[in-house]
């Protein structure tokens, strides 16, 4: 969320548009039905939202969803991490860029430390939120000088770092296609002097390509999202804090759950709008990304979370 985007006038939504608590538990009820099994809670920051615990408590209890995961950029999370895993939160995924403070400034525009993102990736592992994954966008020019220190840092801990790379998430980030590094380059930067071996997915439609260290320090994550765009297996759908369903992290047209809650629609009628939505979705932006075809319009990235 930039600053010269969202200041101090910025008009935020006001707190009646946002889906309450025992709203966003009804439709997690619904999904779960259709058969979601997995949960993640994302943003903007979803550590802002007042008594996420609650909420966490509240997904924890509903038949059929086996896991609940977050993701946060850790400035909140050392003093909650403990709570949230008594709610039921079983594993988090923290943003980060770098291990310098200037140039993990540079790429999120944040005013806390790298240590304090550090002490919540400790905090979360010491809660049992483990293995905690850590991801790190990386950008040509920005921060593609951290890749081998952030992948020596993780290597032989219980975390696992996972490199992405840099998208046109929204329209603020400045994305030009010569920023990317390619998940194969940095592959071939971090295997020469900590050779790589693959492994097979870790669940169907998982986004990263996992590598273990052949000396045995650990995993590592490649999400290759603009050169090997993976919409074919894409399983996920993303519903933002006023109630609309986003059946792509850059469909800007999401559908409007809000107001059949809030018309008085039972959960029978809810649920066959969400079938009709998922069955007829045909998402493919990257795709049509990485074949130079004109993408429609995208959603902002702290509206729709990762
Ligand atoms: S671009 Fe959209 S459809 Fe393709 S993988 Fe990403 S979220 Fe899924």
């Amino acid at each position: 969320m930039p600053k010269e985007v969202f200041g101090r006038d910025f008009q935020f939504l006001p707190r009646s548009e946002l889906l309450t608590f025992e709203e966003i538990v009804r439709l997690a009820r619904v999904f779960a039905r259709e058969g979601v099994s997995k949960l993640r809670i994302t943003g903007g920051e979803p550590l802002l939202r007042r008594e996420l615990e609650r909420l966490v408590d509240m997904l924890a209890r509903i038949p059929g969803i086996e896991d609940i995961a977050l993701t946060t950029n850790g400035a909140l999370l050392p003093a909650r991490a403990r709570a949230l895993a008594d709610a039921g939160l079983r594993r988090v995924t923290v943003s980060l860029d770098a291990l310098d403070d200037a140039t993990f400034g540079a790429m999120n525009d944040v005013a806390f430390p790298v240590a304090r993102v550090l002490d919540a990736i400790d905090a979360a592992a010491e809660a049992g939120l483990a293995p905690v994954k850590i991801n790190m966008v990386v950008r040509r020019g920005v921060n593609d000088h951290c890749v081998l220190p952030m992948a020596e840092r993780f290597r032989n801990s219980a975390h696992i770092l996972r490199m992405i790379e840099f998208m046109d998430v929204g329209t603020t980030n400045g994305w030009v296609r010569e920023d990317v590094v390619p998940a194969a380059e940095i592959k071939q930067r971090i295997g020469a002097i900590w050779p790589l071996r693959a492994l097979g997915p870790g669940y169907p439609g998982e986004v990263a390509s996992r590598f273990a260290y052949v000396d045995g320090g650990g995993e590592i994550g490649l999400i290759a999202s603009v050169t090997e765009p993976f919409c074919g297996g894409c399983t996920r759908a993303r519903l933002s804090a006023d109630g609309r369903l986003h059946t792509c992290l850059f469909g800007a047209a999401g559908h409007d759950l809000r107001a059949l809650l809030r018309d008085g629609a039972g959960d029978e009628e809810i649920a066959a709008r969400v079938r009709a939505i998922w069955t007829a979705r045909a998402d493919r932006y990257s795709e049509l990304r990485a074949s130079r075809a004109s993408p429609p319009p995208r959603v902002e990235m702290s509206y729709i979370g990762g």
